[in-house]
């Protein structure tokens, strides 16, 4: 009854969405703020019978205000919008990764990668990290590669490479061969690469609406690139499925980025609790990595991360742990709202 290719898939596997109890749930990178005023206006205002019509196959208008919000040169034929940036990343799986050389990422990084590897057939190589869990550059530029990709900030360590690191790669990089950086966390703290794009015709900007604009809740993500590069990635989106964006994602998407003032506001105040939060755990004796996204991960000497999961757990907060060698003494614990982590850090400290 299956085809052969079934037997292979390894799927992802997301963080818990529990529906027994209510838990403060810090696991999912979610924001804790809800979107924009402007958001909440354009649902009450939608007029129900406009869902009679498909919805813009190339979000135009959409990529228009992107365009706008990202400023720096930024024009709507380098954008292309799909249901989360894990639809995106799929599109440039297919597109730009290959069977002829592995597609290098670091060995700890968004977990949906190996899977789209697997998916589409392509070679992979996992690059070991630094000591300090940063990404090491060299070793990811040894040998032959057929792509590179990675979180910036890295997923789940939250470290961040500065734009130097990134121009160093893409100096030392063959000029056709692309360089994917996943931006998902991006405006937490750290500079975005996009300033890079009128330097290099092969690099990969991945945004979503997930985490500073939101709402994961409503699917929406994109790709920022060279023009010829979204060309080719408009093909692949029109041979899978030529809709993939609905009218009110995209409706919210455009009202989400007229209201930039809003979410400045809220993301910074996501970096202030996570570095008061961070201060708190080190102070009680915690080891956390030093995070820009809106994640930290944390370890304390002699347990396991399965093991204070289940603690914080059993104390009505869900964080994440990783059954990951190397990482298991880990717990990866996002940041929500002041009184969510001052919660939070009162338990971690009776441990
Ligand atoms: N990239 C990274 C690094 C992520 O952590 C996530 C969230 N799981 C995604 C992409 C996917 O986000 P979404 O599909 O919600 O846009």
């Amino acid at each position: 009854m299956f085809a052969k290719r079934f037997a292979d898939l390894k799927p992802y596997v997301p963080g818990e969405q529990p529906k027994d109890r209510v838990y403060i749930k810090l696991n999912a990178n979610e924001n804790p703020y809800p979107p924009s005023p402007e958001v909440a206006r354009v649902l009450h205002e939608f007029d129900a019978s406009q869902l009679r019509l498909y919805p813009d196959p190339d979000s135009d208008e959409l990529r228009g205000a992107i365009a706008r919000m990202l400023g720096s040169g930024i024009t709507p034929e380098m954008i292309l919008a799909g249901n989360g940036s894990d639809e995106v990343l799929s599109f440039v799986f297919y597109t730009f990764f290959d069977s002829d050389a592995p597609l290098y990422f670091p060995e700890h990084t968004y977990s949906f990668y190996p899977v789209y590897a697997g998916y589409y057939g392509i070679p992979y190589k996992k690059i070991q990290l630094g000591k300090d869990f940063s990404i090491n550059i060299d070793a990811m530029l040894e040998g032959e590669s057929g792509g590179i990709i990675f979180a910036n900030p890295n997923a789940p360590t939250g470290i961040y490479m500065p734009l130097e690191g990134i121009r160093s790669i893409l100096d030392r990089y063959p000029e056709d061969k692309v360089v994917v950086v996943d931006e998902a966390y991006i405006d937490f703290g750290g500079e975005s690469a996009l300033a890079l794009l009128k330097d290099y015709r092969n690099l990969v900007i991945i945004r979503t609406f997930s985490k500073s604009y939101c709402f994961a809740g409503a699917r929406l993500g994109f790709v920022v690139a060279n023009p010829e590069l979204i060309s080719a990635l408009f093909t692949t989106k029109n041979s899978f499925n030529h809709f993939p964006v609905d009218l009110l994602a995209q409706r919210i998407g455009i009202a989400s980025c007229g209201d930039p003032d809003y979410y400045k506001k809220i993301n910074s105040t996501i970096m202030q609790t996570r570095e008061s939060f961070s201060a708190g755990l080190r102070d009680a004796g915690w080891d956390v990595l030093p995070s820009m996204a809106n994640f930290v991960l944390a370890r304390k000497n002699g347990f396991d991360g399965r093991y204070i999961y289940n603690y914080i757990k059993q104390n009505g907060i869900l964080v994440r742990y990783f059954n990951i060698p190397g990482i298991t003494d880990f717990v990866r614990i996002s940041i929500g709202t002041p009184g969510d982590m001052i919660k939070l850090l009162g338990i971690m400290k009776g441990l």
